[in-house]
């Protein structure tokens, strides 16, 4: 084979393709990671950043729920060792979060979730309207009571992402911004990746390649990984700011809102079918101001800074993809939904592990490619 060569070329620079990188990287893999635009800049830096296992539990799979307790747990580490890199915070948080039933009907969903928690091992703890109030004192006095998660953190994305992009270069990985990956394609001996910049187009050979591309991850690149019928899901958040008013996460069952040190407060998020359509609309910017304000009257002050859309990169069962393409050298990381951000650090090392090791994780086990047969 002949042309530029590296031992990895990870495709997305999104909070998944960097984590992956800096794990690689920092296990002494050569790496190259090609960005079509700047790094973090699609869903990731859009999300709000909880990293909420326990309070986003109803529903999940126990293959996703402990998949997300040991990222959680990889946190710290992960966090501190981006920072001391890049010399730059994170915006990590461990503060928790309350929810607060605005009614009755509230309070007796709070309690099946709750009870949900428990059967599952996880700690909540129920608190009166008056504890609730106590705790978070903006929040609305008609409130009749509340469930509290201590062990639900978050961080910030808007720094997390620059940060892992300027560490990952210090752990040096070649990473090329505005270099659109088009083919990946097994051949002996590696994997050749196809590549256009806005001047020219290229060709890289490596051992392996890591497609994270998101939800584009099958949108226009040409690959031999099976159909996983990614799809977009539409995500309308918004950026108000000012005086903080809440110390910890505050959620009802309609709406959360995550409040970062600067005073930025986020007012999230609606779920929504629209293919890639990126328009922000006055119907969910409607129905996010009167659920938070439900909650916390207090935001009407607010300034609203930014009304922010991303799309969330989903396969059917809401699992994220992470292991082998189904071809010599390919691996995939993508399908991350709602966690995308909460999963980063695990998915990179159990990835890394998954590559190194040449077997499947148990933790991965439920996350393979083959269970999306026939998908797309
Ligand atoms: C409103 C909203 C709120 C959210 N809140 C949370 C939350 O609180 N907690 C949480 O854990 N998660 C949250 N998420 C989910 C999270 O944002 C995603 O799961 C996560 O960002 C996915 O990361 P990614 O790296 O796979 O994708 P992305 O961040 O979309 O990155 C993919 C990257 O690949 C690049 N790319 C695409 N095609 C190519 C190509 N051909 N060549 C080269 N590069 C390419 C893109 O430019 C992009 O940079 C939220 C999402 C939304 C929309």
């Amino acid at each position: 084979m002949t042309g530029e060569r590296t031992e990895v070329v990870v495709i997305g620079g999104g909070a998944i393709g960097l984590s992956i990188a800096f794990e690689l990287a920092g296990r002494g893999r050569r790496v190259t990671l090609l960005e079509r635009g700047e790094p973090g800049a699609e869903a990731s830096a859009v999300a709000a950043g909880m990293l909420a296992p326990t309070s986003e539990s109803e529903g999940n799979a126990a293959s996703l729920l402990n998949f997300q307790l040991d990222s959680l747990c990889r946190y710290p580490e992960f966090t501190a060792a981006v920072s001391e890199l890049s010399g730059l915070g994170c915006g990590y948080r461990s503060e928790g979060t309350l929810w607060v039933a605005r009614h009755r009907d509230d309070e007796l969903e709070l309690e099946h979730l709750a009870a949900l928690q428990r059967e599952r091992g996880l700690t909540s703890r129920m608190v009166t309207a008056r504890e609730a109030r106590r705790l978070e004192p903006y929040v609305v006095p008609r409130a009749v009571g509340g469930l509290l998660v201590d062990g639900d953190h978050q961080i910030d994305p808007r720094r997390l992402l620059p940060a892992l992009a300027l560490a990952v270069e210090h752990r040096g990985v070649d990473l090329r911004r505005r270099t659109r990956v088009s083919g990946v394609f097994p051949e002996a001996g590696g994997v050749r990746i196809a590549y256009d910049t806005p001047g020219e187009s290229g060709e890289l050979r490596a051992d392996i390649a890591v497609i994270a591309a998101g939800v584009w991850s099958e949108d226009g690149i040409d690959t031999p990984a099976p159909p996983l019928g990614l799809r977009p899901v539409k995500g309308q958040l918004l950026r108000l700011r000012g005086e903080p008013i809440i110390q910890r996460v505050v959620r009802t069952p309609d709406v959360y809102l995550v409040p970062r040190s600067d005073g930025e407060l986020i007012v999230g998020a609606s779920e929504e079918e629209q293919g890639f359509d990126a328009q922000p609309t006055a119907g969910a910017v409607f129905d996010l101001l009167r659920d938070a304000w439900e909650v916390l009257p207090g935001i009407y002050d607010l300034h609203l800074d930014e009304i922010s859309v991303g799309f969330r990169p989903a396969v059917r069962d809401h699992l994220p993809v992470i292991g082998p393409a189904g071809a010599p050298g390919v691996f995939l990381a993508t399908g991350h939904y709602r966690n995308g951000i909460l999963l980063a650090p695990a998915t990179a090392y159990w990835l890394a592990e998954a590559i190194e090791g040449g077997e499947t994780p148990p933790l991965l086990a439920q996350l393979q490619a083959s269970r999306l047969a026939g998908a797309g």
